[in-house]
């Protein structure tokens, strides 16, 4: 027990993992909770948890960012919900550290926190590769942040070309490049490229055709998850859409805003999204806890964290073996592992709330056990592809399928009606196309008045 016999759970990520377990204990534990025996904190350095799937519709406008969040503490109520990082765990001595936002702007250091039960949930970050100028001009795709950033960023583009007499300036502006062709890169390539051609209506000067969207994938298939056939499919859409999609490709450098691919092309351009997959969050590292060569958490089927007590994962972070995969041929063989998706994490996270209950009631533990049931992918507006249960469709009724899946599982019906509402008026009315990128710099317009802005030492 940390205090005064209350047994506390630290729950580490506010995502899909650490809300989702986190509403499960305020209802499976809501007797406990009310009598103040149990305790859960949740610690997330945003104080929402992020609908990633809808992170492409939020880029294209058809969502607006703050209904792709949901707020910790409106829905965990019975929870503590702290807002900060933990920036390392002692499971010896079941302590955590963490940086809270007061912390940081105080100076007066991070706070140790005392747990019972540990579910370490931080989920992924982007994959990067050594690519010489990824990393000073990269956008990555996981945020929130990051979506309405690269909205703003690509409709600046058509700005900037469209009040430019330097063709090279204007070409660069209208060349997107995405590297990676899993749905985050996929997906958020199509919206965008959707959104772009309708925008350029608006320009007396700039024409779709004069925009150049590439795909760079380094494996021969594109949107692995809805299997060879429906990636094909989407190949060929997106190529009839004038969209150039490099299977075997690489991206080898993007120095001085040029980028350089394995066959050899070179794309002077401004805008370079990388989505070529994630890595489990460095944090892990920074704890004495069992990881795999990937760098996950090694799981049990259980979601425990694999022969230490009191610790549990699931979702991105988390190695977790596969029950309904073949077994492998060969006995000394490890068994597949869950895909990192949010299907497995929202899954996972119930039976570990329930196996978390379980044990502290002296109950038997379950094992998580979920076959992928496919998946589904937005093209667009009106154009999908999806692969679930057995069933392949494309175009429209995909498109419709992602949709009404995903406003199936957005949590709480305050959200659900709000997206549903979004998208009704968005079939009514015409799509907004205006950059909002000032909105990153809220006191420029203040600075400039009171003479200490970056306008005024221009001038
Ligand atoms: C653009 C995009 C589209 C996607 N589309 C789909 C889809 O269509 N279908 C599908 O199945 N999956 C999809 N996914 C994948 C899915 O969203 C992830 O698999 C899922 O979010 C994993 O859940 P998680 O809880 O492990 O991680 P996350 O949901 O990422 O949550 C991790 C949380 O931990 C917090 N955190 C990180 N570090 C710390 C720290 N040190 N201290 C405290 N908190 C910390 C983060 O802020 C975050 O809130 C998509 C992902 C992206 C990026």
């Amino acid at each position: 027990m940390s205090s005064n016999n209350v047994t506390r759970i630290l729950v580490v990520g506010g995502g899909y993992v650490g809300m989702y377990t986190a509403l499960r204990l305020q209802r499976k534990l809501k007797q406990e909770l009310r009598q103040g025996t149990v305790e859960v904190i949740v610690v997330d350095p945003e104080p929402y948890m992020t609908y990633q799937p809808f992170l492409p519709e939020a880029a294209a406008g058809s969502i607006s960012p703050r209904h792709v969040v949901v707020p910790l503490r409106r829905v965990l109520p019975q929870c503590q919900v702290v807002i900060g990082e933990v920036t390392a765990i002692d499971h010896t001595e079941r302590r955590a550290t963490i940086t809270t936002l007061a912390a940081e702007e105080t100076g007066n250091g991070a706070i140790e926190v005392a747990y019972d039960e540990l579910v370490l949930a931080p989920g992924s970050v982007s994959r990067t590769l050594p690519v010489p100028g990824l990393a000073d001009v990269g956008i990555g795709f996981k945020t929130v942040e990051e979506a309405i950033g690269l909205r703003n960023h690509v409709l600046a583009q058509l700005d900037i070309a469209s009040s430019t007499r330097d063709p090279a300036v204007r070409d660069a502006a209208l060349t997107f490049v995405f590297v990676g062709g899993g749905y985050a890169g996929v997906e958020a390539l199509a919206e965008l490229e959707d959104m772009a051609r309708y925008a350029v209506r608006y320009y007396h000067n700039v024409q779709s055709e004069d925009m150049k969207w590439i795909l760079v994938e380094a494996t021969g298939r594109i949107l692995p998850e809805v299997g060879p056939e429906m990636g094909r499919y989407a190949v060929r859409e997106l190529r009839g859409r004038n969209i150039d999609v490099r299977l075997e490709t690489r991206l080898e450098s993007c120095e001085k805003r040029v980028a350089v691919l394995s066959d050899g092309s070179r794309f002077p351009t401004r805008t370079l999204v990388w989505t070529a997959g994630v890595k489990p969050h460095p944090i892990l590292a920074a704890t004495e806890l069992p990881l795999n060569d990937h760098g996950h958490l090694k799981c049990t089927p259980a979601l425990r964290v694999d022969g230490v007590e009191h610790a549990w994962s699931a979702g991105d972070a988390a190695a977790v073996p596969d029950l309904t995969a073949e077994p492998p041929a060969k006995p000394d063989e490890p068994r597949p592992l869950c895909a990192p998706n949010a299907q497995h994490a929202l899954r996972q996270a119930k039976v570990l709330a329930e196996n978390i209950a379980a044990v502290l009631r002296g109950d038997p533990t379950e094992n998580y056990e979920h076959k992928y049931a496919g998946s589904v992918a937005s093209l667009g507006l009106h154009k999908g592809v999806a692969h679930i249960y057995g069933r392949k469709l494309k175009g429209y009724p995909a498109w419709f399928m992602h949709r009404a899946y995903h406003l199936s599982r957005v949590p709480t019906f305050n959200r659900k009606a709000r997206v549903l509402a979004e998208w009704t008026l968005a079939g009514l009315f015409k799509r907004e196309i205006v950059s909002l990128g000032s909105l990153e710099n809220p006191r420029a317009e203040f600075e400039l008045a009171a003479g200490t802005g970056r306008h005024n030492e221009a001038i």
